[in-house]
């Protein structure tokens, strides 16, 4: 079995009006959390956070429970603020350790932390911080673009990056605690850390000083050194301590799964998918229409040329469209070499005309004109009836070609 003793202390320093820190602690449960936002709003988060996170725990003491609770306490502020404009931006940072119990029933200390309030473990006189602090000048130590001295001046030392209330999503770390009967582990704002050395956090808050007077020291000394910020400690120090067979140290974000978020990506992608169709088929519509007015103009005239001494009409372009070849659709009975020289010229060129009807009058007309030329001017005409003077190509045998 693995126990505790504490004690605990909150104190609004010397230059807040207000304190906005919370401490909760018992016997399988310790949470500082250190709260933000004008109006008393701080003072909500952070309370609404840490009696959020001992009634989730308390109902499911192993390291699952611990997570949820701090998520659960992560929708309750934000919630809180969406329903109450005043407290809109409020916000908490939290680090709680919690007795969990293992699936071998082991019972061990686990450590979640979001913020930068802090947790050190005092063994043997020497002090070490258990948690990260989510700040952006610690972060960029953690990147290496800063050295632990110049985040410790660092503008952006108090900037935090993660917080509850914040989002939806927060990330947040869990960490197995490796203790030993007789370690000390302190959690504390940073009305504490901030005012107080390593060395002096370990002078009064290590043994052999009781827990009570060790955390009555520590607020005392943080108040003499400015006070500047409200201060809240937890003190505590373990009677036995088994160590759990399932340790864990991750940082688990509350952010909906990859799988939740397949759906609205799948959706996403099918818009896509939809919106190429559609492109697509005005493209094929396009190139349809092209094709069929390509088509239409290639096969829109008529023309009359000479086909081995026959003149013949022709529909299409003289010379082709694209692949659109000119194709001869009736040979007339008129031999080429029946017209005036002018004309044969004329239809050594190609002789156009809009339809088969009037290609098919204009050589009747040229056939005409040559014998005119030949006759004396008494000579009476006679017509050449069109339709008897013609054949389909597709409907004799004799076609050329
Ligand atoms: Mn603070």
């Amino acid at each position: 079995m693995t126990r505790w003793r504490y004690a605990a202390a909150t104190d609004v320093g010397l230059v807040r009006d207000t304190n906005e820190d919370a401490v909760r602690v018992d016997a399988t449960l310790a949470v500082v959390a250190d709260g933000m936002g004008g109006h008393a709003a701080g003072e909500v988060a952070s309370t609404l956070a840490v009696e959020m996170i001992a009634r989730v725990f308390h109902e499911d003491e192993t390291v699952d429970g611990l997570y949820a609770a701090v998520e659960a306490a992560n929708r309750l502020v934000l919630d809180d603020a969406a329903a109450n404009p005043e407290r809109f931006g409020m916000g908490t940072t939290v680090i709680a350790v919690g007795l969990t119990e293992d699936v071998a029933g082991m019972v061990s200390p686990t450590l979640v932390n979001v913020g930068d309030s802090r947790a050190y473990q005092l063994r043997d006189g020497a002090l070490r911080q258990l948690s990260d602090d989510h700040s952006v000048a610690e972060e960029w130590v953690r990147m290496g673009r800063l050295t632990p001295e110049e985040a410790e001046v660092h503008p952006r030392r108090h900037q935090l990056t993660r917080v509850l209330g914040m989002d939806q999503s927060v990330d947040i770390d869990i960490v197995s605690i490796e203790a030993q009967a007789g370690d000390r582990l302190l959690l504390c704002s940073d009305g504490l850390s901030n005012e107080l050395t390593p060395d002096q956090l370990v002078q009064l808050a290590g043994p052999p000083m009781p827990l009570e007077d060790a955390v009555d020291q520590l607020v005392t000394a943080a108040r003499g050194a400015g006070g500047r910020d409200n201060i809240s400690v937890v003190l505590i120090e373990f009677d036995e301590v088994v160590s759990t067979l399932s340790p864990v140290k991750k940082t688990v974000s509350t952010a909906p799964s990859p799988v939740a978020n397949q759906a609205p990506a799948r959706r996403r992608h099918s818009r896509v998918t939809w919106r190429v169709m559609f492109a697509g088929l005005i493209l094929v519509g396009v190139a349809a229409g092209f094709v069929a007015i390509m088509h239409w103009y290639a096969y829109s005239s008529y023309y009359l040329a000479d086909d081995q001494g026959i003149i013949a009409v022709y529909q299409g372009q003289p010379n082709g469209v694209l692949w659109y070849q000119p194709r001869k659709v009736l040979e007339t009975t008129f031999p080429s070499a029946h017209l005036r020289p002018a004309d044969q010229r004329a239809l050594a060129a190609t002789i156009t005309e809009p339809s088969l009807n009037a290609a098919l009058n204009y050589a009747a007309y040229l056939n005409r004109a040559w014998h005119l030329s030949r006759s004396t001017p008494t000579t009476t005409t006679t017509t050449v009836p069109v339709t008897g003077t013609t054949r389909a190509v597709t409907s004799t045998t004799t076609a050329k070609g």
